[in-house]
């Protein structure tokens, strides 16, 4: 029953996980139990995107930090966790400095010693909890998990229970210890008495965590512990069940709406890349942002497969042939981002927030979500705005970061950053950025040697324009590239097409062929 899934087929990636447990069952380090708890999961990831929302961001770094913080931390595994997310388990533990701990709600050696196996043989050292070893008992649970290990959960002040059961959760809590669960059901006993619950799948979940603690290492224990005193777990429970809410109202109401079968029409097509996943990208591959005001290039950029599209304020400069991005409105953004979605299939489409568009942060949601309904997928803003992104992350839409030049507030367009002074600044806005929960974030005007220090540091990636070639990505005017006419040439800016000389011949040649007759010819003409 090893079916290989083609990497096209859509549910590909859920497919490989159910046969990898399968694999795993068959090996006996999954129980029966567990492959029907998967199942359970898998509902719940249906009903909330299958991704890695804003609020599991926000739960993950709550998180990181917490573990970061802790005395004596601990990572319980069961089966299922052990399955699915090893590697991920066992890194953590080193970038936290967590003990690892085997614990089974149906517990028999042979289990205990594959899982150990299954551990060390991704680089666990110790493995604790497995056969003699787990001799303390943790009053009030009745199953086979109330054995633990003496040098582990007995005396953890914060243990992470990826996939646990709600009696035990809350036997843990009751304990005074800190509880971070992973739980796709954010009704469960589990989610609702944990007190960090990361309402993600934990394939998903676990890689963000060790890149959020590596990226969280450094800070001080003060800054780690206003991250953990920021999070609300039941407000970020409530969100997550209004995100499933209101997901399922959108469904319904395009079902009823008669564009029939979710991801059908171009214009509602769900964008290939979910932003809040971006990260993914980060030292796997270079990312691809161009520019698009209108559904021609769009089409293009669409069918060449670049990763973002963005519909800039640049716009100002390039469609309207002013000097700079200060005129340009919300009118003409939303008209643009229209004109844009109107070209593309699945990729995912960024517009700018223009200059005067966030002067509050109700003014901010409001012309965000126009330019949502216009037919972006996420919105990009100048300037180290934390206030108004989270106000924006709040309402679930995702945000693109921008720092370095910027050129709706700058009086003069030039590089930023090379005094150590600005430097610093500019490395700060990042990490403020980063922080926030951007999805990405735009670099531009920044010498390289900032842009490699600021990539390295940040847990999102960076797409730069003119910051040289550290970025994760890079952005550019698609104009620029092809060599068309322009108000203002970069140092950065590369010509790949002399569009323009193309151009200009074809219409030439047209004007030659009007003036001699030759055009219209029989060909041409209707009869
Ligand atoms: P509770 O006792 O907490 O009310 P339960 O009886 O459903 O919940 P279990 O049977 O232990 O508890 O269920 C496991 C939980 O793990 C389920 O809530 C399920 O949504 C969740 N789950 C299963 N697979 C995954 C996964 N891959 N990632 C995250 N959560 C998962």
């Amino acid at each position: 029953m090893n079916h290989s899934v083609h990497s096209t087929h859509p549910r590909a990636e859920s497919i490989r996980i159910r046969e990898m447990l399968l694999r795993y069952f068959r090996q006996g380090v999954v129980a029966e139990a567990g492959l029907i708890a998967h199942g359970r999961g898998e509902a719940f990831d249906y009903l909330l995107g299958e991704r890695t929302t804003g609020n599991a961001m926000r739960a993950i770094e709550a998180a990181a930090a917490t573990l970061l913080s802790a005395k004596k931390p601990v990572i319980s595994v069961n089966g299922n966790a052990a399955a699915l997310t090893a590697e991920s388990i066992v890194q953590l533990a080193r970038v936290v400095g967590a003990r690892i701990e085997v614990n089974l709600y149906y517990r028999s050696a042979a289990r205990e010693d594959s899982i150990q196996l299954l551990l060390k043989s991704v680089g666990a050292e110790q493995v604790l909890g497995v056969r003699e070893a787990a001799s303390a008992r943790i009053p009030e649970i009745g199953s086979d998990r109330r054995r633990v290990d003496p040098q582990g959960i007995e005396i953890a002040d914060v243990v992470l229970v990826p996939l646990e059961d709600g009696d035990r959760t809350e036997a843990l809590v009751k304990l005074g210890k800190l509880v971070i669960a992973v739980d796709l059901n954010p009704l469960s006993r589990t989610a609702q008495t944990a007190t960090i619950t990361i309402v993600d799948n934990i394939v998903r979940a676990l890689p963000v965590l060790v890149k959020t603690a590596e990226h969280l290492k450094t800070r001080t224990r003060e800054e780690l512990e206003t991250i953990t005193s920021h999070f609300d777990n039941q407000s970020n429970l409530n969100e997550n069940i209004m995100a499933i809410h209101e997901r399922l109202t959108h469904l319904a109401d395009k079902q009823s709406s008669g564009t029939g079968p979710v991801h059908t029409s171009p214009s509602e097509a769900q964008p290939r890349t979910n932003l809040n996943e971006l990260w993914r990208m980060k030292n796997v591959h270079k990312i691809i942002m161009l520019t698009a005001y209108d559904y021609q290039l769009a089409k293009i950029l669409d069918q060449e497969d670049v990763d973002l599209i963005l519909v800039g304020d640049s716009l100002g400069m390039v469609f309207q042939g002013h000097n700079n991005t200060k005129e340009v409105t919300m009118q003409q953004m939303l008209y643009h981002t229209r004109a844009v979605a109107a070209g593309v299939t699945t990729t995912p489409i960024i517009a700018d927030m223009p200059l005067n568009s966030d002067r509050t942060e109700q003014e901010a949601i409001e012309n965000a979500r126009m330019l949502l309904n216009a037919g972006a997928n996420g919105v990009k803003i100048e300037g180290n705005k934390t206030a108004t992104i989270r106000a924006l992350l709040d309402q679930k839409i995702p945000v693109m970061g921008h720092i370095g030049l910027l050129p709706q507030t700058a009086e003069r367009y030039k590089v930023r950053g090379t005094t150590s002074v600005e430097a610093e600044e500019i490395m700060k806005d990042a990490l403020a950025l980063d922080a926030v929960g951007v999805f990405a974030i735009v670099l531009e005007s920044i010498p390289e040697k900032l842009s490699k220090r600021i990539t390295e540091s940040v847990r999102v990636p960076t797409i730069g324009i003119g910051a040289g070639k550290y970025c994760d990505g890079q952005v550019i005017v698609t104009h620029d590239i092809l060599g068309l006419p322009q108000t203002h040439t970069p140092k950065y800016v590369k010509k790949y097409a002399d569009c323009g000389a193309v151009l200009k011949a074809a219409i030439s040649k047209f004007k030659l062929e009007v003036a001699n007759g030759s055009y219209p010819d029989d060909e041409h003409t209707y009869h």
